[in-house]
């Protein structure tokens, strides 16, 4: 499977030595649909922005498609079409001279830009707003044309900063549709997201990023099923059955003294108990293990609570 971006020990140390990114190593294959999953601050924004070659890295390699960034910057900026955050547009521009003047600046001549331009329109749905300049367009029409100025060059992979932040449901329900046409058409998406919600609805892998670091990555599936468990350890007393088997409960270690065992979070313990003693296993002690996984996710549960109560 070829590879549509490769991070190896990416970092970037702002001015005052804060390190927003502390040496990233990420894969991401071609086709997939990928989220850069965090919390504000976490460095998300910086990690698409060195990606993009937008902000400058302080040490570490990037590649797009196969193309490094110091040495073909050229070819990785074209295999990327960039979804910013906020609004950039020039407001007193139509829709389709955005798009024309977006493909100028990747070299296509005014023919196949306008070409390609209508292309995006259509696929946007925006035709009949093509002579429309963004202030006159509504919140859910402008982040289209930005997806659509995003597109024009046909890049391979497109990359979206928090593409849902702020907006209404049903804007983000159109957001998501349209990106997912994107992604089975062919276009490899990484968006990062504070939203639990949307990586899980949209991505198929993602990595999670917390103050700067990538603490944990994988299918969207199995990182939720392993967050929304508790591991719990026992010691145990040494003279141990070899081999046991738990019917409810996955074993991650287990040695003559020790067993470690993920239970689904608010399940009782008492069964698990009750098979421990079937099996003549005394249990001298038991703590609750917190990964940094549950401790990140319960961290993003309580951000999203404390945004509802303050809604
Ligand atoms: P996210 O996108 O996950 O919210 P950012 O990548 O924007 O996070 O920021 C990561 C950290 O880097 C934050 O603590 C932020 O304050 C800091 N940061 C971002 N830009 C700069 C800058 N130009 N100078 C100094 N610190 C910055």
């Amino acid at each position: 499977m070829q590879k549509a971006l490769e991070l190896k020990q990416l970092r970037k140390t702002y001015e005052g030595g804060f390190e927003a990114v502390k040496g990233i190593d990420l894969t991401v294959e071609a086709g997939d649909f990928f989220a850069l999953l965090g919390p504000n601050g976490a460095g998300k924004s910086t990690t698409i922005g060195l990606i993009s070659s937008l902000i400058t890295k302080t040490s570490g390699e990037i590649e797009v498609f196969g193309h490094n960034t110091d040495t073909e910057t050229e070819a990785a900026k074209r295999c990327i079409g960039l979804v910013p955050q906020e609004f950039n547009f020039n407001s007193f521009e139509p829709a389709l001279e955005i798009l024309i003047h977006q493909a100028g600046f990747y070299g296509i001549h005014r023919h196949e830009a306008r070409e390609r331009a209508e292309h995006c329109l259509d696929m946007l749905d925006l035709q009949d707003k093509r002579k429309t300049v963004p202030m006159k367009l509504s919140g859910g029409m402008k982040r289209r044309l930005m997806i659509a100025r995003a597109m024009v060059h046909a890049p391979r992979l497109l990359i979206l900063d928090e593409p849902t932040a702020g907006v209404d449901i049903e804007i983000r329900r159109a957001t998501w549709d349209l990106l997912q046409k994107l992604n089975e058409a062919g276009t490899t998406i990484i968006l990062t997201t504070h939203y639990l919600e949307e990586a899980e609805s949209l991505c198929r892998n993602v990595a999670i990023i917390d103050h700067g670091e990538i603490v944990e990555r994988g299918q969207v599936s199995d990182l939720l099923s392993k967050a929304m468990a508790e591991t719990f350890v026992f010691d145990l007393q040494q003279h141990a059955v070899k081999k046991l088997q738990l019917s409810a409960y996955k074993i991650n270690q287990y040695s003559e003294s020790r067993l470690e065992v993920e239970v689904p979070r608010g399940q009782s313990l008492n069964a698990l108990f009750a098979e421990l003693q079937t099996f003549g296993v005394e249990v001298l002690s038991m703590r609750n293990k917190t990964n940094r996984l549950e401790e990140f996710f319960l961290r993003l549960v309580a951000r999203g609570k404390q945004r509802a109560a303050h809604a």
